[in-house]
């Protein structure tokens, strides 16, 4: 099909290095080590250049929700392209596909939210929030209210804003960022920061870093809070019971926006189909991406509440947009999309039946010797690993021992993804219990050579 199948992995890793610049990645340890060609897939399982298959336990980028192979969705984009490829809609145009993924993302979303804002990632999405926040106060007659308040280690993208929404330091450091009025606050990372309180007590404790520091900035100058339900590339980072209750308590009282960033958590990853529904809150604005199109096209959105709707209409045109927003093709397979997760039930199947297996299963990791904590919620899932199981303590040089046990989940034909040091799941939705036997298995076997690795009994 691509007609490269035919050269040799060393001659591919060559040309990858000499030509192509990838995304997240230390390009000098890429030459030296040459990256591992990715040539097909089907179901949870992908297959590399050598012909060594591979289960996926990170869906891609947390995006693979119906799982590769999909037929359905080829055919849908195939349709759509022979019909009508691109067409945009600016200037009092729509089309078709547009129209219908919007109505059904108005039904799926939580009450409240109607409207959708189209754009191609999930970057995108954490950018427009960012303008239609700061136009919304505008046009409130508010223009102070500008500061966005973020979390540390939040991810919202690569983008400028993104980035910037983003708590990740060492991408703030490389790009002058965070832009004007973004600040970040503590994340509910009870592992790590919980101090001796229990998670219940941690939750309230974390939530109520938002409300100290809107009253240190001011309520007249903050315009919206941002995270996401469960802190995906920060580590999975589950909030504790508590955390998400006192936030709604602290906003209720308040007139700021909440943007609740479901680009990981929506489409079904937690048992819900959104990570909103799981913790019952109410996004003024709800930017996602990922699990729309299960990957198989880029397209993001970002849902957007009657009220900021109506006062937006009152401004006037709104300056914003992209070329592909709403793109007929990338619509019609993320339509498709829905109609799988619908049809087939998979929020479902991941509600009643995969979560709870892998919670149980996931929960006996807890019991190896390198880990200090073993959780997860819907198909969301972390180990942290630690040097001392009786303390918690950290092996020195954090990210280290993550990197390595990353490494040998690979050599065993399991990807999961290391950050820091914590190894992180996030499976296709449609995986079943035999298949998430093999992933804990696997996991098992690879702590077990890390162990070994290091030197550790395990
Ligand atoms: C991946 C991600 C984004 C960025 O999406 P892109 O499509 O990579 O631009 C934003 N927010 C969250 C929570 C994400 O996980």
């Amino acid at each position: 099909m691509n007609g490269q199948t035919h050269r040799s992995t060393a001659e591919l890793q060559a040309l990858d290095s000499a030509h192509y610049l990838h995304p997240f990645t230390d390009h000098k340890q890429l030459g030296a080590k040459g990256s591992r060609i990715i040539t097909r897939a089907e179901g949870i399982y992908l297959w590399d250049s050598d012909g060594n298959r591979i289960l996926d336990g990170m869906a891609g980028l947390w995006c693979v929700n119906v799982g590769y192979g999909r037929k359905e969705l080829a055919d849908a984009a195939y349709a759509q392209m022979q019909e009508l490829p691109y067409y945009n809609s600016f200037f009092q145009t729509s089309h078709v596909p547009a129209i219908r993924l919007a109505e059904m993302l108005a039904e799926i979303t939580p009450p409240g939210l109607e409207h959708v804002f189209f754009t191609g990632s999930g970057s995108e999405a954490n950018d427009t929030v960012v303008r239609m926040v700061r136009h919304f106060w505008n046009c409130r007659g508010k223009p102070g209210k500008k500061v966005i308040i973020s979390r540390e280690n939040a991810y919202h993208g690569s983008t400028m804003a993104g980035a910037s929404l983003g708590g990740m330091k060492p991408m703030h450091a490389q790009g002058g960022l965070p832009i004007p009025d973004i600040v970040h606050i503590e994340q509910p990372y009870w592992f790590e920061n919980g101090n001796g309180l229990s998670p219940r007590e941690y939750g309230v404790k974390a939530a109520k870093a938002l409300e100290a520091r809107i009253d240190e900035i001011g309520e007249d100058r903050v315009a919206a809070f941002i995270a996401e339900p469960i802190q995906g590339a920060g580590g999975v980072i589950i909030p504790p019971d508590s955390y998400w209750p006192e936030i709604k308590r602290i906003l209720d009282r308040r007139d700021i926006l909440l943007i609740v960033d479901e680009v990981i958590c929506g489409f079904g990853r937690t048992g819900h189909w959104f990570g909103s529904d799981l913790y019952g809150i109410t996004p003024d604005l709800m930017p996602m991406a990922k699990g729309m199109s299960s990957g198989y096209l880029p397209i993001g959105g970002v849902m957007v509440s009657g009220r900021v709707v109506e006062t937006l209409s009152e401004g006037g045109e709104f300056f914003h947009g992209y070329t592909y927003s709403g793109h007929p093709t990338c619509c019609a397979v993320a339509i498709r999309n829905v109609e799988i997760l619908k049809d087939e039930k998979i929020v479902e199947h991941v509600r009643d039946v995969a979560a709870p297996h892998l919670a149980r299963r996931w929960a006996e990791l807890g019991d190896h010797p390198l880990v200090g904590e073993a959780r997860s919620k819907g198909l969301l899932a972390a180990l942290e690993l630690v040097k001392d199981k009786s303390t918690n303590e950290r092996f020195p040089q954090l990210g280290k021992t993550g990197t390595l046990c990353r490494d040998i989940c690979f050599d065993n034909g399991v990807i999961m993804r290391a950050v820091r040091d914590s190894m992180i799941t996030s499976p296709p939705l449609v995986i079943t219990t035999d298949q998430i036997d093999e992933l804990v298995d696997l996991a098992w076997r690879c702590l077990d050579q890390t162990a070994a690795a290091l030197g550790v009994r395990a």
